[in-house]
């Protein structure tokens, strides 16, 4: 056998969820992943995987780290230059701050700049999946797919469909919308590694009418997505159950309308009540799980354990810009903290962080099958890191004695930097080109 490559460094994933099984994180000191024709052959230890194929050619990696692509169930691909601005509450913030920076996206050429930005960031972060909402217009959603298709990450986006409470020019009629949105299908929904997802802002932005077309574009086309935001803030519920008084509650507004289930990813969740949560679980609705953002925009502590205990899935989202950052390590640190200092916090390790990073975002964005882990015959859509030479996370990964402090260490300290290599079904869409050390 020839034409593989095998790769050789400290091989970790989650072929399961630590949430559901014991033993679920694997990791191999000497590890190896085999590739052939952008997909995983094997992968284990490196002896073991080397007798699969003596001939591959071995891609010398020792002294990293090699974890499967990162996957961000939740970001805003017009907002990276609004990160950090800090201080404010969710409805302020969205007023002065991301929805003026939205706006902006009306200017193709801003449009096109942004998305060619946006989708490096991710990459270079070691993001190989991303949920994103689009902008509030066509050609600037348009020009996220372009972007995305041309450095070859998996993007997942759509339209962001508002038709009140916005500031007139994010505003679209729902006949517009309806349009719009169906051209973009067309054009990318299973367009190479792209996919469409209809995306209402919130219920808060949206009529009836808006998230009924919302539904229809569900039953007119296969395999479509639909993601939107959930029970952040406690003043926006009161705002939503205000403008859909026929609604029980916050999910009951999309339940009716078909936009919860095993296709649809909601963002937040934080403030919600056992009767939401029981029909999550009974609509195999995701959650995405957004901790810098629900700590920065004040909007509170993650739930987590009900969620679990409830059955619901949760992955894990960066929310930039109400997030800090693009870095899915960054963000499953936070998603440990958070639930520390939480009065009734899950005790999350090592591999919960790794896998709500990786295969719990695969499964909500129903690639789980294809992404999310190093199992053979899924795409090989994987991150080599090694911290910069002199870092603290070097003298760390130095002294670890067992796999989990290393992986934890990476969580704790690791960012771009770190990331020395991201590659996409086995060709790269990242490299780091000035690093120190080696
Ligand atoms: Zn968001």
């Amino acid at each position: 056998m020839s034409g593989a490559e095998l790769f050789r460094a400290a091989l970790f994933h989650t072929p399961r969820s630590p949430f559901r099984e014991e033993g679920a994180l694997r990791s191999y000191a000497d590890g190896g992943l085999l590739v052939r024709n952008g997909r995983i052959v094997a992968s284990g230890n490196f002896d073991d995987v080397r007798r699969a194929d003596p001939d591959a050619a071995v891609v010398d990696w020792r002294g990293g780290m090699l974890l499967p692509g990162f996957v961000d169930a939740h970001v805003h691909y017009p907002q990276l230059p609004i990160i950090g601005r800090l201080g404010r509450t969710l409805l302020d913030w969205l007023q002065q701050v991301a929805l003026p920076e939205e706006a902006r996206m009306a200017d193709q050429a801003y449009a096109n700049e942004r998305a060619r930005r946006f989708v490096a960031a991710l990459a270079t972060h070691g993001t190989t999946t991303a949920l994103v909402f689009g902008a509030h217009f066509a050609a600037a959603t348009a020009a996220l797919f372009e972007a995305a298709e041309e450095t070859g990450l998996r993007v997942i986006s759509g339209l962001v469909l508002s038709d009140r409470f916005l500031p007139p020019p994010l505003l679209q009629s729902v006949e517009r919308a309806y349009r719009d949105s169906n051209e973009l299908i067309r054009r990318f929904h299973g367009r190479g590694r792209l996919l469409y997802a209809v995306t209402p802002r919130f219920a808060l932005s949206t009529s009836d009418a808006m998230l009924e077309m919302c539904q229809t574009l569900l039953r007119e086309h296969e395999g479509l997505r639909t993601q939107s935001h959930v029970n952040e803030s406690p003043d926006e519920i009161r705002m939503v159950a205000e403008r859909f008084p026929w609604a029980a509650d916050y999910v009951s507004v999309y339940d009716r309308f078909e936009l919860t289930g095993a296709h649809a990813v909601l963002a937040h969740n934080v403030h919600t009540t056992g009767r939401e949560l029981e029909r999550l679980a009974a609509t195999r609705t995701a959650i995405a799980h957004c901790p810098t953002s629900n700590a920065a925009l004040g909007s509170g502590i993650f739930p987590l354990r009900r969620h679990l205990e409830a059955g619901v899935h949760v992955a894990l989202g960066t929310d930039v810009g109400g997030g800090t950052g693009l870095g899915m390590l960054k963000e499953g640190l936070q998603a440990y903290l958070m639930q520390r200092v939480a009065a009734d916090g899950a005790m999350l390790d090592a591999s919960h962080l790794l896998y709500l990073s990786t295969l719990a975002g695969a499964d909500a964005v129903g690639l789980a099958h294809e992404i999310g882990s190093l199992c053979p015959g899924k795409a090989a859509d994987f991150v080599h890191l090694r911290p910069p030479a002199g870092s603290a996370l070097e003298t760390v990964l130095q002294h670890a004695e067992a796999p989990e402090d290393a992986l934890a260490a990476l969580f704790t300290l690791g960012g771009a930097e770190s990331v020395r290599e991201v590659r996409v079904e086995g060709s790269i869409v990242h490299e780091l080109q000035s690093h120190q050390g080696s």
